[in-house]
């Protein structure tokens, strides 16, 4: 998979490629991150990407020119792939969105700054996609954020012993709790179940806590999540009263 970013601080990005998962997963071939300097696609002198916005008000406005240049430029050379622009404005991103996006050969990802982009480059995006309901002051953080949920999906990009199958959203539930040695740490010690041995009991001790934490902390997901017989009879004994079971 390809994520083309365009922005004009590239190497905002230098450490995030630089870094765990995502550096094994561009070395690996797995993925390849392009950070665009749009300014390479400006022709004045000060290289300019902003202007003042028409009908008055605070703030610049990224100019369409470039961005449509870099686009244009994008599309010429290595092949199709849906045009994102980050924006406070979009659909919120989520587990669901980064594994449609997983599917994709090549995302192209665009990074506003300033008071936002011109709305006649949104309009030529396939999509606007937010990061959560909070005003960043560009969008690559938010970049960072959907490239890394998405790599993390690639077959072959978590190493040997890490999964994204049991973890948070992925199942429609918070994941359970953790425990690592030591046993015994500052009087606190880890559930008597997970050092039994018995693989059965610790995978429903699993669930169990997963949809506690999730009716505890987010219900909301309750309403989408596969939800067992047994795993309602659960939530029901813990006073949960929605409801819809899968089987
Ligand atoms: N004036 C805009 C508004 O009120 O919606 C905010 C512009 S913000 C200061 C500058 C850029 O940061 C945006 O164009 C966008 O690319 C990025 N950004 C800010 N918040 C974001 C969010 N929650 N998700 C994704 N991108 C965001």
């Amino acid at each position: 998979m390809r994520f083309d970013v365009i922005t004009i601080f590239p190497h905002f990005f230098d450490s995030f490629l630089g870094e765990g998962i995502v550096r094994r997963a561009r070395e690996a071939g797995i993925v390849e991150v392009n950070p665009v300097d749009l300014r390479a696609f400006t022709e004045d002198r000060h290289r300019t990407t902003d202007d003042r916005p028409y009908g008055g008000g605070a703030g610049m406005v990224m100019k369409p020119e470039p961005l449509f240049k870099a686009l244009d430029s994008l599309s010429r050379h290595g092949g199709e792939g849906p045009v994102i622009i980050l924006s406070p404005r979009g659909q919120v991103f989520n587990q669901r969105v980064a594994s449609r996006l997983a599917s994709e050969e090549r995302v192209i990802l665009v990074c506003g700054r300033y008071e936002g982009i011109d709305q006649r480059v949104c309009d030529r995006a396939d999509m606007e996609l937010s990061i959560g309901d909070y005003v960043l002051s560009g969008g690559e953080p938010a970049a960072i954020v959907v490239m890394d949920a998405v790599i993390r999906l690639l077959p072959g990009a978590l190493g040997c012993g890490e999964s994204a199958e049991t973890e948070s959203f992925s199942t429609g539930l918070l994941e359970y709790p953790h425990y690592t040695r030591p046993r015994e740490f500052r009087g606190q010690g880890v559930p008597e179940v997970l050092l039994s041995g018995d693989h059965k009991e610790i995978e429903r001790w699993r669930r169990r806590q997963s949809l506690r934490l999730t009716l505890e902390r987010r219900p909301d997901l309750l309403d989408d999540a596969a939800l067992s017989p047994e795993d309602m009879a659960y939530l029901k004994s813990l006073g949960y009263k929605g409801g819809r079971c899968s089987s």
